[in-house]
């Protein structure tokens, strides 16, 4: 495409930023000197650029069989494992083909079969699609369209059909048209299959099935019919907040407008229940390269076949443009999700442990890749080339293996490292700190002791949970009881520390008054076995309350609270994970000491960043400090006013902690939410003093990294600790063309420590593929990997950008991959039809609630501190929470099949789909929302709340009653099953309908437009579709 394309017309060339002859980057906002080496250059120092060394070989091959290789312990009193070669079928559904059978390259799908097309037709007249009539053309050029030119948009989801969508007379200003026109008609000839295998396969490849045999919907899902409510009257475009092309710039005089039916655009729900109904409840085997996992909201088993499986990465393409010209034009980042410690559903397979002894991993002798799947082994396997830089390397003599007659290793399907996507290696000593094995790590819980803690019985409700989750370190698979050692200070404006050694009758406390240089005043007794000092630890944790009782000490400190933490840990050379509860703004004279600097004044400025910047130099030093010594540090906040979280917060966020934020705190209300959150953090799986490096092959290579994390050069992203819910997103740029054949390869390698103590690595493979057709880079995407990409780029740029110019650089940035779809890929059509790639039909709903975020659009009712802490909460978001933070999920209760274990179908979240006979839950995976409408059936409330009526439920409750009838077991199961692998525990509103604080609740329905600001889906849609017919003019 000349990019003459792309030509903005005014007013949108004037002010905007990236539009124009250059599209913009999305680097815009970020920071533009990504100066990495390139791919096959050697770090020059620390353990993952350390070359393994040549060594004499400790073993032979390792025996046959599947059990060799050293399971997880976890694994090994559980049931049988899987046998490790054979990847068998799980369920009969799944395809059963021989894993690399060498013949199969012939075999893709063909394009479009009619049957699916016939289908497809069928699906559409069955939902009542509306016609798309003829198009309008944009008013500055030709004649506008019939005035009957009606808003039509559908298909189903994932279906081999691009998204279309006539604008409606919102979007340009000719008469008002009558919508929703009857009859359906013919879509146009299907061009893009979004299962295919685009670009051919590996050697070895072999052709999958597409998993999506029959297009058919999901049961019960319900068809809305729209009831359009009176909240939509007169649907203007406006962007409060600085969306470019508000009613302000629009070209024309507003009129007065029809409603776009909000049925006939694309709806998340559909699409997630599309994909639930195809792909749901099936093995997905990652044999493939490039092939496109089920939706993260889609439940199935995976089966690792050679590629990482997409619980630990998720792309935002899975095929990537050959050129770096092709990626400018489509402006689809090139980004991967990567959580390396996910947790694996029971049912599929641990990692396997690889382990060869004192020789280490094999490893690439130019880049240092680590030997896996990507690996080719030639001459009669003396030697292998590298996938990533193509070095050719001697095999190490101990690893030598004959070939078979296609060239593999005889030893393929009994070797991990050669035969699957993920798997670990047991790190030598050349990968540990000074080259001696680590300590096992230590947890240190560190108690905010001042007056208002005491005084409303936070500090009493800590202690005694401690008493019991101490029970519950985490511990690798054998061993019986935790290796990791614990221990305990408390503070205000002073540190107390306690030494709780096994020989003591009672614990010592030693004060440290000195805030400003913090020592450890001991170290025998400070850190200890749980186990052994048992009855010390918790006669300290019953003293702990009454020892402060009669304080009246309000200040705090917090910096010299992690400073002492992690001397503790570094003094007792080992890494760990601070537990700091604290309540209050740090005022006490100390370092990193803060002052109250809330400032609504800054709102909607350009000086806003600043109150997600730290307010002192303090806090990034002593992250760096921190991370430097693999002191992780995860923050308990109960604030009952503003503690300027953007500086708090800091620290736990750049060493791979989490922060959990209770406002207004009230133990007898907000316990059980808190006592979730410590235990499942406690007990979660998790990886210390972590160093994470991304590898690519040649063309390309990681550039910018988002999440919980430090960097001290461009490669290496330090961790102090990494845990199963933290995810790093990578994105990836390139620096020479593709190759079709070779694909974009990617090894992501954590070096890390266990909670025994052992060091490992661990080995994410991903292969993409690669095309030089826009086609198939669209038709590659996951929107909901893009989503999150976008979110953190966003969240990480308000730091230093305005956030409207943030607000438009993404909306900006929509406009042109749709806009470069329309003329790229789509069929011919009327300039003014919108039409979406399949794979990103959701996209503007989902773009429009990151836009609508309190983080990028400031509102009354969001603190500084919560748009700070949203901020910090994203910023290390794996796909499947970002997915649903963004849209919620909404389901009606009181169509409860109390006999079905299922949960009822999720609904759109839009106010014009509740209904005042009806009960929802909505949930973000933070708050968890049960709204009553006012007419709500009496026998739900009855069953719910145990009271008569609507008028008798009580909204300050938190937790449901337990009841035993059927309605109140059921719904309590429900928002147990939605609460799990969640990683914050959700705090329960009870919201009555027409109640002031239905209010916040009404955030929520992310559809609607926001109450003080941000468009509703059907403006954005319409803005967004008028962006592209600029730039396609
Ligand atoms: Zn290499």
């Amino acid at each position: 495409m000349s990019q003459q394309g792309y030509v903005a017309t005014p007013p949108y060339s004037q002010s905007q930023p990236g539009i124009g002859l250059s599209p913009p980057h999305y680097g815009h906002y970020g920071d533009p000197s990504h100066t990495g080496s390139p791919p096959g250059m050697m770090k020059p120092a620390g353990p993952l650029g350390a070359a393994a060394p040549g060594g004499m070989l400790p073993q032979g091959h390792p025996p046959h069989g599947p059990h060799q290789f050293g399971q997880n312990g976890a694994h090994a009193q559980g049931p049988p494992l899987q046998r490790f070669p054979g990847p068998p079928p799980v369920n009969s559904a799944a395809p059963s083909y021989a894993p690399y059978s060498p013949s199969t390259q012939s075999s893709y799908p063909s394009p479009v079969s009619t049957s699916s097309v016939a289908q497809l037709g069928t699906q559409l007249s069955a939902m009542h699609v509306n016609s798309y009539g003829t198009g309008m053309a944009p008013p500055s050029q030709g004649p506008p369209g019939p005035p009957s030119a009606a808003a039509a948009f559908q298909g189903p989801s994932r279906s081999p059909q691009p998204s279309i969508l006539q604008p409606g007379s919102q979007v340009l200003p000719p008469p008002p048209t009558a919508l929703n026109g009857p009859g359906a008609s013919p879509l146009p000839p299907s061009t893009h299959r979004q299962d295919g295998l685009p670009g051919p396969a590996p050697p070895n490849a072999q052709y999958q099935p597409p998993p999506l045999p029959g297009q058919t919907l999901g049961p019960g899902y319900p068809l809305q019919q729209a009831n359009y409510g009176p909240q939509m009257a007169g649907a203007q475009l406006s962007y409060p907040g600085g969306f470019p092309g508000g009613p302000a710039q629009m070209a024309g005089p507003p009129q007065p407008q029809k409603k776009l039916d909000p049925d006939s655009i694309p709806s998340p729900i559909q699409v997630i229940e599309n994909d639930r109904a195809t792909r749901g409840g099936q093995v997905y085997t990652t044999n493939t390269r490039g092939q496109i996992p089920p939706l993260v909201t889609t439940d199935c088993t995976i089966q690792d076949q050679g590629n990482a499986s997409p619980r630990y990465i998720r792309c935002t393409t899975y095929c990537f443009p050959c050129t770096s010209d092709m990626a400018k034009q489509a402006q689809i980042p090139l980004a991967a999700i990567i959580k390396p410690f996910a947790t694996i559903p029971s049912n599929e397979t641990p990692l396997y442990l690889v382990n060869h002894g004192e020789t280490g991993p094999v490893r690439c002798n130019r880049c240092k890749a680590y030997m896996c799947p990507f690996m080719q082994f030639i001459e009669g396997g003396r030697r292998y080339q590298c996938g990533f830089c193509s070095c050719v390397n001697d095999v190490p003599p101990f690893y030598f293996q004959h070939l078979d007659h296609i060239g593999r290793r005889l030893d393929h399907y009994e070797k991990p490292e050669l035969s699957l996507g993920s798997y670990e290696y047991v790190a030598t000593l050349d990968y540990c700190r000074k080259n001696k094995p680590p300590n096992p790590p230590a947890f240190i819980f560190m108690i905010d002791v001042s007056y208002s803690n005491i005084k409303n019985g936070l500090v009493k409700l800590i202690c005694e949970e401690l008493k019991t989750v101490l029970e519950k370190l985490p511990k690798e698979g054998q061993e019986e009881t935790s290796s990791l050692r614990v221990g305990f200070i408390t503070y205000n404006k002073v540190l107390h520390f306690f030494n709780v050694k096994s020989t003591l009758a009672r614990p010592q406390m030693m004060v440290v008054t000195d805030v400003s240089e913090v020592f450890v005043p001991l170290l025998d007794g400070f850190l200890v076995s749980y186990q052994e000092s048992q009855s010390v630890i918790h006669n300290l944790l019953d003293q702990i309350p009454e020892m402060f009782a009669d304080s009246n000490e309000n200040e705090t400190v917090f910096a010299p609270v992690i400073r002492a933490g992690m001397e503790a840990l570094k003094a007792a050379d080992c890494p760990g994970k601070l537990f700091i509860f604290h309540s209050s703004l740090p005022t006490a004279e100390a370092p990193g000491k803060l002052k109250n600097r809330d400032d609504k004044k800054l709102m909607n400025t350009d000086k806003e960043k600043i109150l997600f910047q730290p307010q002192t130099n303090v806090y990034d030093p002593l992250a760096k400090d921190c991370v430097a010594h693999g002191c992780c540090v995860t923050l308990f906040l109960f604030p009952s006013q503003y503690v300027d979280v953007a500086s708090l917060g800091l620290v736990p966020q750049l060493t791979g902690g989490t922060l959990y934020k209770y406002n207004n705190f009230q133990v007898h209300l907000d316990s059980q939410q808190f006592l979730n959150d410590l235990r499942n953090d406690i007990e979660k799986k998790i990886g210390f003093d972590a160093i994470m490096r991304v590898r690519t092959s040649t063309g390309f290579r990681a550039t910018d990294f988002f999440g919980g994390i430090y960097m001290n050069n461009t490669t290496d992203v330090e961790m102090a600790a990494i845990d199963c819910d933290k995810a790093v997103t990578v994105e990836f740029k390139h620096d020479d063309k593709l190759s079709e054949d070779s694909g974009a390869l990617i090894q992501c390698a954590v070096l890390y420590t266990t909670v025994s103590g052992q060091r490992r690595l661990r080995i994410h493979n991903l292969g993409l593929n690669c095309s030089s057709q826009l086609a198939d880079l669209y038709k590659s995407c996951e929107t909901d990997a893009l989503i999150n990409f976008f979110a953190k780029s966003a969240f990480k740029a308000v730091l230093h950008q305005p956030l409207k110019v943030i607000r438009e650089i993404l909306v900006n940035q929509t406009a042109h991959m749709l806009a470069c779809y329309r003329k790229n890929c789509a069929s011919p059509s009327a300039a003014s039809q919108l039409i979406l790639p399949d794979s990103m039909k959701v996209l503007p709903v989902y773009m429009n609630c990151l836009l609508k975020s309190c983080v990028l659009l400031s509102r009354p009712e969001s603190s500084t501190d919560e748009r700070a802490y949203q901020r910090q909460l994203v910023m290390t978001m794996g796909v499947a929470d970002s997915q649903l933070f963004f849209y919620p999920q909404l389901r009606p209760i009181h169509t409860l099949d109390v006999k079905s274990t299922t949960l009822p179908a999720a609904i759109r979240c839009s106010e014009s789909r509740l209904s005042e006979e009806g009960i929802f839950l909505l949930a973000n995976g933070l708050n968890m929302f049960l709204w009553l409408g006012v007419s709500s059936p009496p026998e739900l409330i009855q069953g719910i709340f145990n009271v008569p009526s609507f008028a008798h439920v009580n909204t300050d409750i938190t937790l449901l009653p337990e009841l035993g009838n059927p309605y109140s077991q059921t719904l309590r199961m429900i928002m147990g099953i939605i609460q799990q692998k969640r990683p914050y525990s959700m705090k329960l509103t009870i919201v009555k309908q027409r109640e002031q604080p239905e209010m916040v609740f009404r955030q929520f329905l992310v559809e609607d437009k926001g109450l003080y600001g941000g468009s509703s889906y059907v403006d954005f849609l319409c803005c967004v579709h008028k962006e592209i017919c600029q730039l396609l003019n």
